[in-house]
């Protein structure tokens, strides 16, 4: 049936590679029954996420409490820091209709800071935005600040929109001295120790803005993903459903949007079918126990996942014979877009993989062996998009919406052939919709959305200052 991955690719393979593939399928096929068992304890775990004990999921409130209006206006300056870049972004909100002009720039954030201490990360951010405005910003007002909206791709806890301390780093962020910390007031003392003339006005979540985002170009859109270096999603919630927030005695119609965190999903290894390369990758990982979920789908851990199993098939005796594989054995020797380039190449030679596994890795494979590993790249990604749509489908199940659209940011989704087809062949199959044309929830692109989210949440905020201080 169409939700196992069989490429033809394999025919004739067997027969000259002693190697039992079937068991790699075993292993990486998710059945349509365990999708539906999968998202009925997601649902549970999301449920536990919004108590006042908890769960593995954090279910983090973002304190923006409403979606765009469509008249928001203003110029906003934002910053965005995900797993890989940091985007600044400069937005000019139109009143008159849903529209919005900007102007980014992207730095690639240098390694030494991603791993050395919080000042200099601050410093560097900070250092960023003063760049770019040099280099975009010819209004030349010296005496005015910028409000700043903050996107940052990190679990915090927020008492309010404008402050948030980091509840741990995820992918291979490992700062020293941001954890447990207010890190808007972190930037914000960079900022003022470099006179960069800006204000933060809001710090939201990446996929707050995309839902925000999405939301605003198409109020269908119920839900808001990112899938890339990392995986989440956020959804809006009504207060009422929130123990964590009956202290708070908000209105009794009151909303407020959720960052799910749900990466964390399964921390406790309940539900999810692991493997032994799954067992390797969380031990191998900066924070073993964290982000079990986020381990098994998102980018920054299927290409190790194809790594670890080549390696264990060197060591077989069953792939790479006598070659030398030094470079394959280098921690994230390959990242999502190896496995992407290699499913892209229909060649009857497979010449774009070859290609690849020369130049990353100084490999050169027999056709039969990259057949092999493009058969084993297919189980991969098909595993980690099924296991996404789960969390999508808990959301919307939970929040008992039948019918909408999912706004989906991210350079894995967005740039991974096949990958938003196989998550929503995942689910057809927790649904049980019959075709595409019959799919009820449909998963879109909203590509750089963050920013313009993060954009309208502060508009947002700096509206409802005005109300309450006019
Ligand atoms: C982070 C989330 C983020 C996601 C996607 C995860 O590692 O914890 O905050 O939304 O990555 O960027």
């Amino acid at each position: 049936s169409s939700f196992r991955y069989r490429p033809e690719i394999l025919e004739g393979v067997a027969d000259h590679i002693d190697c039992d593939l079937k068991e790699y399928e075993d292993w990486f096929t998710l059945e349509p029954s365990q999708l539906k068992e999968i998202t009925d304890h997601f649902i549970k775990e999301l449920e536990r996420g919004l108590t006042v004990e908890g769960g593995n999921i954090p279910m983090n409130i973002t304190w923006v409490m409403s979606y765009p209006t469509g008249h928001e206006q203003g110029r906003i300056l934002t910053i965005d820091m995900g797993g890989t870049n940091l985007r600044v972004c400069d937005i000019h909100l139109s009143s008159t209709k849903r529209d919005s002009d900007q102007i980014q720039k992207k730095y690639e954030l240098p390694k030494p800071i991603k791993a050395g201490t919080a000042d200099e990360l601050w410093d560097w951010v900070a250092d960023r935005v003063q760049d770019f405005l040099n280099d975009h910003d010819s209004g030349g007002q010296k005496d005015r600040q910028l409000p700043l909206a903050f996107t940052f791709s990190f679990p915090v806890d927020q008492k309010s929109i404008s402050s948030g301390v980091l509840q741990h780093w995820t992918k291979s962020f490992n700062v020293s001295g941001a954890e447990g910390e207010d890190i808007v007031a972190q930037l914000e003392a960079a900022i003022n120790r470099k006179k960069v003339p800006v204000k933060i006005v809001a710090l939201i979540n990446d996929t707050t803005g995309t839902l925000i985002a999405s939301n605003y170009g198409d109020p269908h859109v119920k839900v808001g993903c990112v899938f890339s270096t990392g995986c989440n999603a956020a959804y809006m919630e009504e207060c009422r459903l929130i123990p964590k927030l009956k202290h708070l005695n908000l209105p009794e119609d009151a909303q407020v949007i959720i960052n799910t965190e749900y990466g964390a999903f399964d921390n406790d290894s309940v539900i999810l079918p692991l493997t032994p390369w799954d067992h390797q990758i969380d031990r191998e990982s900066l924070r073993p126990g964290t982000q079990r979920f986020e381990k098994m789908v998102a980018g920054l851990y299927v290409g190790e996942m194809l790594r670890l199993i080549m390696v264990t098939l060197h060591e077989e005796n069953k792939l790479f014979k006598g070659q030398d594989i030094t470079r394959l054995r280098s921690e994230n020797a390959l990242d999502a877009t190896f496995l992407s380039i290699a499913e892209l190449d229909i060649s009857e030679d497979l010449e774009d993989m070859r290609y690849e596994f020369e130049s990353s890795l100084s490999l050169s494979p027999v056709l039969i062996e990259l057949k092999v590993c493009r058969y084993l790249i297919g189980l991969i990604a098909t595993r980690a998009a099924r296991l996404y749509a789960c969390g999508i489908a808990a959301i919307c199940k939970k929040k008992g919406i039948k019918k909408c659209h999912v706004g989906v940011d991210g350079s894995v989704f967005n740039k991974y052939s096949g990958f938003k087809q196989r998550a929503a062949q995942g689910l057809r199959d927790i649904f049980d919709w019959p075709s595409h044309e019959l799919d009820l929830i449909v998963l879109n692109p909203s590509e750089d959305g963050s920013s313009l989210g993060a954009a309208l949440a502060a508009s947002l905020v700096l509206n409802r200052e005005t109300k309450e201080h006019p």
